[in-house]
């Protein structure tokens, strides 16, 4: 699944490959509450509120490996460097200041021992964004982009096509009237890729609609 990049990236220093036993429950769960006995921490960025809103005030989580796995916010960040899980790849320019320690704000991070992340993005749910991320916001059927989308069973429910990642495509509404209720051969509308479960950083796009231009190098292409 974590095929080798072609782009190496750097060595990671001796002192962080030790191995630390955590679990993929801990460092990938929801942030909700945030029940983590960590520091106490009350962070706030320096005068610049506004980036702690919408995007730009998520980071983005690389495995071990460098392959994205995640998105977190600053403060689940800040944690999970200040308790050596992860290192900063990325950083912004402006700092968290707690009550002692003056920390760079985490734009990437990297976590310092591998998670291992179950193969089953088929099973992930499947929403509306997550399919146009996957087609991106094209549609499957004219190559339309954007405009008013829909999600088209290829082969469709009445006749047995089931709500699954390989079923289903992004399809502008026209394309939708179109085909209507019939098999793609009876509608000669055939998706142009052959629809399957997404790439893990197709749901890291779903959760940063915006991705920060420091990202990017990071993602590697669905
Ligand atoms: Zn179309």
């Amino acid at each position: 699944m974590f095929s080798a990049r072609t782009r190496s990236p750097p060595e990671p220093p001796a002192r962080i490959r030790r191995t630390v036993a955590v679990s993929a429950h801990r460092i990938l769960r929801p942030e909700a509450g945030d029940p983590e006995p960590g520091p106490s921490l009350a962070l706030h960025g320096a005068g610049r509120p506004a980036q702690r809103s919408g995007s730009s005030g998520r980071v983005l989580v690389l495995n071990a490996s460098y392959e994205p796995i995640n998105v977190c916010t600053v403060r689940r960040a800040a944690v999970l460097i200040l308790k050596e899980r992860a290192e900063i790849l990325e950083q912004g320019d402006w700092a968290l200041h707690a009550e002692n320690l003056t920390l760079a704000r985490p734009v990437v991070i990297r976590l310092l021992s591998y998670v291992r992340i179950p193969r089953d993005a088929h099973r992930r749910k499947i929403t509306r964004r997550a399919v146009f991320a996957r087609d991106r916001w094209t549609c499957q059927y004219c190559g339309h982009e954007r405009g008013n989308l829909t999600v088209d069973h290829v082969i469709p429910r009445s006749k047995g096509g089931a709500s699954t990642w390989d079923n289903i495509v992004t399809c502008c509404a026209p394309c939708n009237r179109r085909k209507g209720d019939r098999l793609p051969r009876q509608a000669n509308m055939v998706p142009s890729s052959k629809p399957r479960a997404p790439s893990p950083s197709i749901f890291i796009h779903v959760a940063a609609p915006s991705i920060p231009a420091a990202w990017e190098q990071y993602l590697v292409a669905a």
